[in-house]
């Protein structure tokens, strides 16, 4: 059998292409290699026992509408011969929402083609299409994202398109948008997509779509913006009317669409025979020319729907296409000292309808410190506010709320620092000073040098030409929130490296963080087993800045004001005596053993926070959890990827949308959750984990 479906597969774009047809989309290879394997037919099987009986529940119910956000990702090569004509406009984009939404809603004109024996058949999805109006980040957009790459096609096997490290564009939160790519792909099909039931990486769902069958683009045979309806269809779960095709029973598991042999290419004239049944080549899921497909049937609406609620349940809480945050992100002064009140927020009020009301509330005192109404949009700055918590509420004339919780701290006591000037110029410094010592061995190290003055007249030269010694500076840290900076040079040829260490000493040493800036111009931060990459300017002075807040064991690292990566720290060594302290600075002589260090350092200096929210606001925006193993026997482990979270409610729910767990974790530890399902029969399941106003659902499958 399997070898049968094969050989028709394969025959069936060799035949269209002979024609000038091109398959719409490449569905069929991916499902019928799927369909050769036992346990996929066994989950279909699951699925549509599933299936029947959500039907059953769901008859009171009908008719029940739904809205899904949507991301245009629109990525083209602009000095590419093989792009000169793509010129995807905004209206285009306009249009083919509107082709969706006339398309899932019965207002498309050309249903009146269906032939009088399929008229009873026909569905209204009743899904509506929303350009995004809000993006991840909770700002305004449009919805329509414009890149340029320098790939001159994608391919469809390598799913280039969906990340930007491969020149295309990374997906918006899959759980809130149908994110749809538009560009030049190479293999011969309009567009691409898969069934959410198909093992995808969560950040590749959505639908690709080439681009000139996008929008009302004008093409002969697929100008009429139908390929981006038909993929949506395979999005929701949908299979083509031939299934595998050879006239299979279980075709594409809907009933009121007749079993059919294979695709229909062109403008068939009804009615057309395969398998003993007249066919329903105008149906969407069909391969027939733009102006052919016409309509859904009610059963295929009845899958979408079951694919929309159990499949992909968290579109429908999306705030995708709702309210902005009617500012921009706003910024805050810290207090300069500890019992100053000139702390201020800053406001760009951007979005919305004028005028604005603006409410800032002191949420520690409960007064109101500052209520005005502003005509227009502009800026507003909320000023003299002291070391407190607040809640500022921005409204406008439509009642459109944006809230903004924040805390201004006392932040900019100088807790230590050295600009090297006090020293003795061309001698060690270890042997002028109680903090900066050279470690493990008393010779030559670190050097006050003023060849390369920055500020000031010196600076502190590494340069460990014995290869053997490394240069600490005490910090002795455990509680509050510090600003650690200092300015680096690091010459053409070069390359330079610090640790942070929980405890330093010659013998025993534990790493917080290290962080290495090599002869290539790339640095790398190793922290939390891992290695994140950074560029930093060579033969030039530049500042390196370390927010590192002990109260929470997190740190924000920074080159030149530019945030690269933000941390948690605390579970990553082996803490010391039961603390974190941080225990000394300790620059490197080495980098590895083919490059030598020489290096400069000038103004060392650490800022105290006592109150440690130094701006980590938006740390916890995603949950960064994965689920692991899957499928999986008889136990799932969550591991969640950031030990801030405090209280998690973790459910698990089967098909049917039942809860069949609900945990409720008020202090999770660093270890992985783990779930044992042993008890659980083979299918799939769901488990959806909470903390705040944050989620995720995250899919799994039991096979025994
Ligand atoms: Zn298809």
């Amino acid at each position: 059998m399997g070898k049968l479906y094969i050989i028709l597969i394969s025959f069936i774009p060799l035949f269209s292409l002979a024609q000038g047809f091109v398959p719409r989309c490449n569905f069929d290879s991916l499902y019928s290699n799927r369909m050769q394997s036992l346990d996929y037919r066994q989950l279909l099987i699951e699925e549509e026992k599933a299936f029947q009986i959500y039907t059953q529940e769901k008859q009171a119910l009908k008719n029940s509408s739904y809205t899904i956000p949507v991301v245009v990702h629109i990525i083209k090569n602009e000095s590419h011969e093989n792009w000169v004509d793509m010129d995807i406009t905004d209206a285009d984009v306009y249009r083919q929402i509107e082709i969706l939404n006339e398309s899932y809603n019965l207002l498309n004109q050309d249903v009146s083609q269906t032939p009088e024996e399929f008229e009873e058949f026909i569905g209204n999805a009743q899904i509506e299409f929303c350009l995004a109006t809000v993006d991840p980040n909770g700002y305004a957009t449009n919805g329509i994202n414009r890149y340029s790459t320098d790939v001159t096609s994608f391919s469809t096997v390598l799913d280039n398109i969906k990340r930007s490290e491969d020149g295309g564009a990374d997906a918006w939160d899959t759980d809130s948008y149908l994110n749809i790519w538009v560009g030049r792909i190479t293999t011969g099909v309009l567009g691409y997509s898969d069934n959410p039931t198909a093992n995808i990486p969560d950040d590749e769902h959505g639908f690709v779509v080439g681009y000139p069958y996008f929008g009302e683009s004008g093409h002969e045979s697929y100008g009429m913006g139908k390929t981006a309806v038909h993929e949506i269809g395979h999005y929701l779960n949908l299979k083509h009317p031939w299934g595998i095709g050879n006239c299979d029973a279980a075709n594409d598991w809907v009933n009121d669409t007749p079993i059919s042999e294979s695709a229909y290419y062109g403008n068939p004239v009804h009615p057309v025979m395969s398998c003993e049944t007249g066919d329903m080549f105008m149906n969407y899921m069909d391969y027939v020319n733009d102006s052919s497909m016409v309509m859904f049937s009610q059963g295929q609406v009845d899958r979408m729907h079951y694919a929309l609620d159990i499949f992909r349940p968290t579109l429908q809480e999306s705030n995708g296409c709702g309210v902005p945050y009617l500012v921009t992100q706003p910024e805050f002064t810290h207090a300069s000292s500890e019992s100053a009140s000139d702390g201020a927020i800053h406001l760009d009020i951007a979005y919305g309808q004028a005028p604005f009301t603006i409410i800032c509330e002191d949420t520690v005192s409960q007064t109101i410190v500052d209520s005005v109404v502003l005509s227009s949009y502009g800026n507003y700055i909320i000023v003299n506010l002291s070391d407190a918590d607040y809640l500022v509420e921005i409204i406008d004339a439509l009642g459109q709320t944006t809230s903004l919780d924040f805390s201004i701290s006392y932040y900019g006591s100088v807790f230590d620092s050295d600009n090297f000037e006090s020293y003795t110029e061309d001698s060690l410094l270890f042997t002028q000073s109680n903090e900066w010592i050279s470690f493990c061995k008393d010779s030559f190290a670190a050097n006050i040098s003023s060849n390369l003055p920055l500020e000031g007249l010196q600076y502190l030269e590494i340069n460990a030409a014995d290869g053997l010694n490394s240069f600490i500076r005490d910090l002795d840290i455990d509680v509050n929130a510090y600003d650690l900076s200092f300015k680096m040079y690091v010459p053409f040829g070069r390359s330079a490296s610090y640790t942070i260490y929980h405890d330093a000493t010659c013998f025993s040493s534990s790493a917080a963080y290290n962080i290495q800036f090599n002869v290539d111009g790339q640095g790398y931060i190793n922290a939390a087993g891992q290695n994140t990459p950074f560029d930093f300017p060579q033969n030039t002075w530049f500042t390196v800045n370390q927010l590192i807040d002990m109260d929470r064991d997190i740190v924000e690292f920074s080159i030149a004001d530019q945030v690269i990566h933000i941390w948690d720290f605390s579970s990553t060594t082996g803490s010391v005596n039961g603390t974190s302290v941080l225990d000394a600075l300790v620059f490197n002589d080495k980098v590895d053993s083919m490059t030598q260090v020489h290096y400069f350092i000038d103004d060392f200096k650490m800022i105290l926070s006592e109150n440690s929210n130094l701006g980590y606001e938006d740390i916890s925006k995603a949950l960064d959890v994965i689920l692991y193993p899957n499928p999986t026997r008889d136990e799932i482990y969550l591991k969640f990827n950031d030990a801030s979270y405090g209280n998690i409610q973790v459910k698990v729910f089967n098909l049917h949308g039942q809860v069949l767990e609900f945990i409720e974790l008020n202090d999770k530890s660093s270890d992985d959750l783990r779930l044992s399902l042993s008890h659980y029969d083979q299918g799939i399941y769901f488990v959806s984990i909470q903390k705040d106003s944050y989620f995720k659902t995250l899919k799994f499958i039991i096979q025994h």
